[in-house]
């Protein structure tokens, strides 16, 4: 089971460059990032994601183009299936895991992939140090585009 918290569900335009994305907090994070922001993610909290809610947050908020889970919860069967039905809805599909890496058959089920875990002495990704990396998939194979965060960063004087 994957478990969401509705109350933070919300349309971003910066996580993923040139989308509207509808992002969602997964609970149940496996990861430890020394920096964590969110500790609570890493509890059983929240209520079930499921294809019929997606199906839902989706015609709540009309226009987006993107769909992306912030975090991976503890049950990646159920997580590649949730990404496969936010595909056959005509969405991309993307994660933000806290992991160095995920598994290879994650990049059949994503168009977007960003791993790494949180470290404040480098920075989120539109810091040039960043450790964090964005994957941009394509035919199957990532496709660095970290670098589309960085002039912003600048911009804002990060
Ligand atoms: S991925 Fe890292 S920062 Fe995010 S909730 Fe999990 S431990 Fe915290």
């Amino acid at each position: 089971m994957i478990k969401y918290v509705p109350e933070m569900t919300s349309v971003v335009l910066e996580e993923i460059p040139d989308r509207v994305s509808l992002a969602v907090d997964i609970s149940n994070c496996r990861g430890n990032c020394v920096g964590c922001h969110s500790p609570f993610l890493k509890k059983d909290i929240g209520k079930e994601l499921t294809p019929e809610v997606i199906d839902t947050l989706v015609a709540d908020n009309f226009g987006v183009n993107c769909f992306l889970f912030l975090g991976e919860g503890r049950d990646p069967e159920t997580l590649l299936d949730l990404a496969d039905h936010v595909r056959s809805l005509g969405l991309e599909a993307a994660v933000y895991s806290g992991r160095e890496v995920v598994e290879d058959i994650f990049w059949n089920h994503f168009d977007f992939i960003k791993v790494g875990p949180y470290r404040p002495e480098c920075g989120p990704l539109n810091n040039p140090s960043t450790n964090q990396r964005l994957y941009r998939v394509v035919d199957g194979r990532p496709e660095d585009i970290t670098s589309r965060f960085w002039h912003r960063g600048l911009e804002a004087g990060l």
